[in-house]
């Protein structure tokens, strides 16, 4: 018997031993467990920044986001509270250079135009890119990302770059924030905004999953972030959970064995849909309802109707708790 075959037998069973994770943010390895799975991945929380990110973190390429985000592409969303956030900052430089990450079919970008900054935007998704440039006007919209847009512009700086709901997508948040600066002048500033993680919230958000989002944010972690990457935090504004919130949580609240049906029979949860290949994806995304699914879409819609009064009169209670929404707003300068 070799000394290998000793010393292998008196070590812990591998098994017991929890692999490894290291901060995709600040770079703290761990060993702790996980404290959620959901199939091949595991959520895992950062005790040095707060961050709360999943492993394995693979991002899908373009063609994955314009399937899963088709029909966002063809239309001029209303603006999202980021958006409004921005635009209504006392702090924002105003009047300047501005460059829109993930700019979509163009909302805030053409919001911005006509706020008087020169716009640029950058989308992955090639038809809202076509559509922001041919039906919104918007002449500076490229389908790039931000690192073959630092390439091909080499030397165009801007004084403002935004990216509303797109750092949770990052499977690399240091490198991502490492390109939006090559691309800032000296003490430029961004602005962005992620879902907020402490936002009220009964069950699982079947959006806030890999290989859709890769990062669960709160305020204390944004912040750690950011000044460790060298930008000075400016603004933060957390969203405070409003009347359509308090209606989707009475609804939920009020979860009857009908929506369970139509949930069970309707289509694929979105979380369960984005795991598919390709095709099988394809298939789901474009099946027409059933007869039955169509009424118990229409019985449901009716049913959240129902809540909105309810939501009214729960208001009240609701400020008074202070539940957040889902929206969370940054603005930081560039130290340098
Ligand atoms: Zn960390």
């Amino acid at each position: 018997m070799g000394a290998g075959m000793v010393a292998a037998s008196e070590r812990e069973p591998l098994a017991e031993e929890a692999a490894g994770t290291v901060c995709p943010a600040c770079s703290e390895a761990s060993r702790k467990a996980a404290i959620e799975k959901y199939l091949r991945y595991e959520l895992f929380g950062c005790d040095a920044c707060g961050l709360q990110f999943w492993e394995p973190r693979e991002m899908p390429d373009a063609r994955w986001y314009e399937q899963m985000y088709g029909g966002r592409d063809e239309k001029l969303l209303p603006l999202e509270p980021g958006h409004k956030y921005f635009l209504a900052d006392p702090l924002a430089p105003r009047g300047s250079e501005l460059l829109d990450i993930g700019c979509g079919t163009g909302n805030f970008l053409a919001a911005a135009r006509d706020a008087g900054y020169r716009v640029t935007g950058i989308e992955l998704d090639r038809k809202a890119a076509g559509f922001a440039k041919e039906r919104v006007g918007l002449q500076r919209v490229f389908p790039l990302t931000i690192s073959e847009f630092a390439g091909r512009h080499a030397g165009e700086k801007f004084d403002v770059v935004t990216f509303f709901e797109v750092l949770e997508h990052q499977a690399a948040p240091v490198e991502f924030l490492q390109r939006v600066s090559m691309v800032l002048k000296a003490r430029g500033t961004l602005a962005l905004s992620v879902p907020n993680r402490e936002r009220w919230m009964t069950g699982p958000d079947v959006l806030d999953y890999p290989p859709n989002h890769f990062l669960r944010w709160n305020a204390a972690a944004l912040k750690h972030f950011l000044s460790a990457q060298g930008f000075e935090v400016l603004s933060i504004r957390e969203q405070p959970a409003g009347i359509a919130h308090t209606a989707q949580m009475i609804n939920m609240a009020l979860r009857t064995g009908m929506s369970q049906t139509a949930a069970g029979e309707g289509r694929a949860s979105f979380r369960d849909v984005m795991q598919m290949a390709p095709e099988q994806a394809e298939v789901v995304l474009h099946a027409k309802p059933t007869t039955r699914q169509r009424a118990m879409q229409t019985l449901g819609r009716i049913k959240f109707a129902v809540c909105f009064p309810l939501a009214v009169a729960a208001y009240p209670y609701v400020r008074a708790r202070g539940f957040k929404g889902t929206y969370m707003y940054f603005l930081a300068r560039k130290r340098d």
